[in-house]
């Protein structure tokens, strides 16, 4: 089995401080190309699982206890700089959209993608943006804050690929969104997996999530619950009295 390319989670132990557990032992798999959900109410540790990922932990005052995390058969050590190096980018939860700044100057501020590059790289990266999202092309010059909670998504989204990702984090990418933003959004979570960057996907909106990934981890305080292809999720009874809003 080849690592090239893989997210391998093993055993993860999380702590805030002295007194938070946030995850016990969690395993989980990201294999090359593919679109994996991590599921759970408030609380589960799902954040903290892309922290950890991310290597922006230590931002929030949380530790790895015990266990490790691999990209590419290299070991992340909870370091952001060496993820994005390593080709693995956060799109955060909230968005974290300078509303002040224009659309192009939030795309630029992307501090991942701007450390090494030249002048026409970076425009090269904003024009592949500008081709996806075409009204972040519309509205370069307007205040990132003007726009709609679905458009601010989309330049968090587009402000990620500037630094070239081949494993995209993305937490809660639907919150807050009317549902047919939410549909907007899954189709470009799509497109940007068709042309070959690996997805995990952390969501509440379990009905889109399972539609969307090859397979889902069910978190519960901090541990996986239930793990598997998302088809055979999507039809057990537990999720959908749980997570489907089914009876
Ligand atoms: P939500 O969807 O509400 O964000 P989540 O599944 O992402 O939930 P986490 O945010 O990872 O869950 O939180 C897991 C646990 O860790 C919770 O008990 C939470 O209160 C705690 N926690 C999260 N961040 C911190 C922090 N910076 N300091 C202390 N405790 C924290």
């Amino acid at each position: 089995e080849t690592e090239a390319g893989t997210l391998r989670v093993s055993d993860l132990h999380v702590s805030y401080g002295r007194s938070v557990q946030a995850l016990h032992g969690v395993s989980l798999t990201v294999p090359q190309g593919r679109i994996v959900a991590v599921l759970g109410s408030n609380g589960a540790g799902k954040s903290t699982l892309l922290r950890a990922v991310s290597g922006t932990l230590a931002l929030h005052r949380g530790t790895v206890d015990s266990g490790t995390v691999h990209f590419d058969g290299v070991r992340l050590r909870g370091d952001a700089t060496r993820s994005v190096a390593a080709g693995v980018v956060q799109v955060p939860e909230g968005r974290r959209i300078f509303g002040a700044l224009s659309v192009e100057d939030n795309l630029k501020a992307g501090f991942l993608g701007s450390a090494r590059r030249s002048r026409a790289e970076l425009r090269a990266d904003r024009d592949r943006v500008f081709t996806q999202f075409p009204v972040l092309a519309e509205r370069r010059r307007q205040a990132a804050g003007l726009m709609s909670g679905g458009e601010q998504q989309m330049l968090a989204m587009g402000r990620a690929l500037m630094a070239g990702p081949r494993l995209l984090l993305l937490d809660e990418p639907s919150l807050g969104l009317a549902p047919l933003m939410v549909r907007r959004i899954a189709e470009i979570i799509r497109e940007i997996n068709a042309q070959g960057t690996s997805i995990l996907l952390v969501e509440q909106n379990a009905a889109m999530a399972l539609e969307l990934s090859d397979r889902a981890s069910v978190l519960d305080v901090g541990q996986v619950r239930l793990e598997g292809a998302s088809a055979d999720l999507a039809a057990a009874d537990e999720v959908r009295r749980l997570y489907l809003g089914e009876s």
